[in-house]
């Protein structure tokens, strides 16, 4: 397997092979054990892993999580994913006040991750215009051609209609009915594939991180804003209109304040980390981040204990609801209050516990719910707007 090899394994005309089928397998799957990859392939094991010895030689595919079974007898299980930095793609994240770029290609090493400020409500052409001459100065530099470029992911801080269209209610007003493929595509040249920040960060964390080899799982992600993802059998829910696991507007309050997405009473306006930090920034007369609150928890400090346990109580609710609806075996915790670990997890667990119907004691331990914290905290949305492009251009 030659290190150029993974888009003409993805796409190429001679793709009948096993190394080219399950190189599309955990692109479109992510992560998964050998026992899943013969279940869902139908591949003789020796077949699989002969493959894979041979695919995590040329560095294409990497081992990420090592489990024993619950019993703590057996041979541990080893699952396998695509090595993001293997082939060239391009991740893109479209934040509040500007993009990050994310440029990842066969050496294993990424090759930029930068951030590029635009300021608040930026233009959709400036954007793409930015991505563009960032992308292009990154292959330049490294000596790439663009032609082996894969693909682009572009991860949006709102709900995407499965055309690539931007709905109301993003972080970024000015995007709102923008189809992101037509705003991008024409620009970079490059077939781009389109999803929602929480949507891609489930993809990293299933692909590579705290989901890896798990079939269903829902992330629930604590920031300024509320948002999540739903995975059932290795695919995200978008919904039919994109709004699947924006549990952010869970509307839980008939009484509550107005939401940016024009409803009252949404999840988001207190499980969100936005009122504890309006409370912590008027004590201590400074605006405060979210990465200071937690400092500052992390240092002792009780007022910032309590507002993050707070903020994790009514987010606990919000995880009721979604318990009555999924009943999911595990949630992965992500987002920036996530760094908060414990301090966070702890409340929010009781507080589901408390408001989920079906108690810890009414199930034996294999059917309890469990709580993790994300393994991408920093970018997983970048990241995962890489796993985007892989697992669109698996299931070619
Ligand atoms: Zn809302």
């Amino acid at each position: 397997v030659k290190a150029s090899g993974l888009r003409d394994l993805l796409g190429g005309s001679d793709s009948s092979g096993p190394v080219p089928r399950l190189v599309r397998l955990l692109g479109a799957r992510g992560a998964m054990s050998p026992a899943q990859i013969a279940r869902t392939s139908g591949m003789a094991r020796s077949t699989i892993s002969g493959v894979l010895a041979e695919l995590r030689a040329s560095g294409m595919v990497v081992e990420v999580r090592r489990t024993t079974s619950s019993h703590g007898v057996g041979r541990p299980t080893s699952f396998f994913a695509l090595n993001p930095e293997a082939g060239t793609c391009v991740g893109i994240h479209l934040d509040f006040e500007g993009l990050q770029v994310l440029v990842a290609d066969v050496s294993h090493s990424v090759l930029q991750e930068s951030r590029i400020p635009l300021g608040v409500d930026y233009a959709p052409a400036l954007a793409a215009r930015s991505a563009r001459d960032a992308v292009a100065a990154a292959y330049k530099r490294n000596g790439l051609s663009l032609r082996g470029v894969l693909g682009v992911g572009v991860s949006v801080s709102g709900p995407i209609a499965p055309d690539g269209r931007v709905q109301r209610a993003s972080m970024i007003p000015r995007w709102a009915g923008k189809n992101i493929r037509e705003v991008f595509e024409p620009v970079l040249g490059q077939p781009v594939f389109a999803d929602n920040e929480s949507n891609c960060a489930a993809i990293a964390e299933m692909t590579w991180g705290a989901a890896a080899g798990e079939d269903d799982f829902v992330l629930f992600k604590s920031d300024v804003g509320v948002g999540g993802a739903v995975v059932v059998h290795g695919r995200v829910l978008a919904g039919v209109a994109g709004g699947g696991g924006e549990f952010g507007h869970i509307p839980i309050d008939a009484d509550g304040g107005m939401c940016r997405c024009g409803n009252r009473g949404c999840l988001e306006l207190t499980a969100s980390f936005l009122p504890a930090l309006e409370r912590a920034s008027r004590s201590h007369r400074r605006p405060l981040k979210i990465e200071d609150l937690v400092a500052l928890a992390k240092s002792g400090d009780a007022a910032a204990v309590r507002l993050v346990a707070e903020t994790a109580e009514r987010a606990g609710r919000g995880l009721g609801v979604i318990g009555a609806v999924l009943n999911p075996g595990l949630f992965v915790i992500s987002g920036r209050g996530a760094y908060a670990g414990d301090l966070l997890l702890k409340p929010l667990v009781e507080s589901y516990q408390r408001h989920f119907f079906i108690k810890r004691d009414d199930v034996p331990a294999a059917l309890a719910t469990r709580f993790v914290i994300g393994k991408f905290l920093a970018n997983d949305s970048l990241l995962g707007a890489v796993g985007l492009v892989l697992r669109h251009r698996g299931r070619l």
